[in-house]
């Protein structure tokens, strides 16, 4: 092994740089380098509906990403490498093929949503199943984002996450992705797709089936922000998404049939996991407020929206009941053993699953599913905010002060010895404004 590239090395480097994975809760990369595995996969799947930020990424940087994969490969002790990417993403997968050797292999995917989901990348690719409960490691595999593994390879070389891609799409004069400063507020991000092209806008952050609704367009992206749909706020899926949980509930003890869509279309519960959000509704019913009697049907749900924004047909929220139940347990410090399920997949996981054109159509978003190619980098921001906890784990704390000069790269928050988190980097040159318990604000 070269310079840099021991596990020890790489799990520093990304430690110092403050890499995460970008593709959800921003779970630190350095801790799932630590572990040992036999396959490391590249999660190429990009399979939330008029996102295009990771086929544009491998498009432009294949090299990158390849060298994020083999330097994970080499940190983690795995003999197997494969890019996990969707048929249809062809010119992307044309670049990585030319970029990579011999040493990594291609797992094609159909289009189908959730694809992407690490529990089902690690069945598809490996015929393993994690154990309920567990994580891709217990079954000797290792998951990586794209844009953390093109993180990775620029923390090998000492360069710390200071910008994040975004795809901008759904009501927007031009959808776009595009690459900006971490901290940067919503609105110049929606600013360089050309703005909203509706009235009264909101966005979904995240995508359109995990996004989470966001009417602050003064709030700040992290290192985990990928995708952000606009649309109008009187639009359905905007509607569903921001109606507060007292709603739901209410909705979800009156109106259930019990007719199980929900759970025959769920993709977790056709891989062979004991995920029956159609139970969790019937103890919502049943169990009032008491919330350690919604059972144990949802606690392996992973929130990919396939029960209440496809397959109910009378627009129930078997997710949110499914998120509300975790939570409750999460609270009152429970932590059931998970149920094992069939244990199998389905014999009819594969009629069932998603295809993604009709799931497009079933939002109401197909006359926004357009391409958004990455375009130039639009001018820094002013100001930034740089949140002290974008990631799992405790809150990085603020090492700089008002009026200090800051550059570009240099940690302004930083995580204690021996806990887990990333620290944080100044994304823009300038000036220290504003340290709070939230936040470093940083103008230029
Ligand atoms: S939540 Fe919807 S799909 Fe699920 S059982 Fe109830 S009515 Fe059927
Ligand atoms: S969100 Fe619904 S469909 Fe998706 S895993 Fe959870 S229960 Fe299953």
């Amino acid at each position: 092994m070269g310079r840099g590239e021991s596990a020890g090395g790489l799990v520093e480097q990304a430690r110092r740089a403050g890499v995460v994975g970008a593709g959800g809760a921003g779970f630190p990369a350095w801790k799932k380098l630590e572990a040992r595995v036999d396959t490391s996969i590249c999660n190429a799947a990009e399979c939330e509906p008029l996102l295009f930020k990771d086929q544009e990424l491998m498009r432009r940087y294949p090299e990158r990403v390849v060298d994020g994969l083999r330097r994970a490969m080499r940190a983690t002790g795995a003999s197997r490498g494969v890019i996990a990417i969707k048929a249809k993403y062809v010119e992307a997968r044309r670049a990585l093929e030319r970029a990579a050797g011999g040493d990594i292999e291609f797992h094609l995917f159909d289009s189908f949503y959730p694809a992407g989901d690490e529990v089902i990348v690690v069945h598809d690719v490996t015929g393993r199943l994690v154990p309920p409960g567990g994580i891709p490691p217990a079954v000797g595999v290792a998951v990586h984002n794209v844009e953390t593994l093109i993180n990775l390879s620029f923390a090998a070389e000492g360069r710390p996450v200071t910008r994040t891609a975004i795809t901008v799409a759904g009501a927007v004069r031009s959808p776009a992705t595009v690459v900006v400063p971490v901290g940067t507020p919503v609105r110049e991000v929606v600013a360089a797709a050309g703005g909203a092209a509706c009235d009264d806008p909101v966005a979904l952050d995240g995508g359109a089936m995990m996004g989470r609704f966001l009417d602050d367009f003064d709030a700040p992206v992290t290192r985990t922000t990928g995708g952000l749909i606009v649309l109008p706020r009187d639009h359905r899926l905007a509607r569903r998404k921001a109606e507060p949980e007292a709603v739901k509930l209410h909705v979800a003890r009156a109106a259930c049939d019990q007719c199980r869509m929900c759970t025959e279309l769920c993709p977790r519960y056709l891989l062979g996991y004991a995920v029956e959000p159609h139970a969790v509704m019937r103890s919502v019913g049943f169990a009032g407020d008491r919330g350690l009697e919604l059972g144990e049907a949802g606690l392996l749900c992973c929130e990919c929206g396939v029960c209440d924004l496809y397959a109910c047909p009378e627009d129930l929220p078997p997710r949110d009941m499914c998120v509300r139940s975790k939570r409750l347990h999460r609270e009152a410090g429970r932590r059931p053993d998970p149920p094992v399920g069939l244990g199998r997949p389905h014999p009819m996981r594969d009629a069932r699953r998603v295809p993604l054109s009709r799931l497009v159509e079933r939002l109401g978003i197909a006359e926004w599913d357009v391409p958004a190619p990455m375009i130039d980098s639009p001018p820094p921001p002013a100001e930034v905010r740089l949140l002290l906890k974008q990631h799992v784990g405790v809150p990085a704390r603020p090492v700089v002060r008002p009026g200090e000069a800051v550059r570009v790269g240099q940690v302004v928050a930083e995580v204690p010895e021996g806990q887990l988190g990333v620290p944080i980097h100044a994304s823009i040159d300038g000036r220290v404004v504003a340290v709070d318990d939230r936040a470093v604000t940083v103008r230029r």
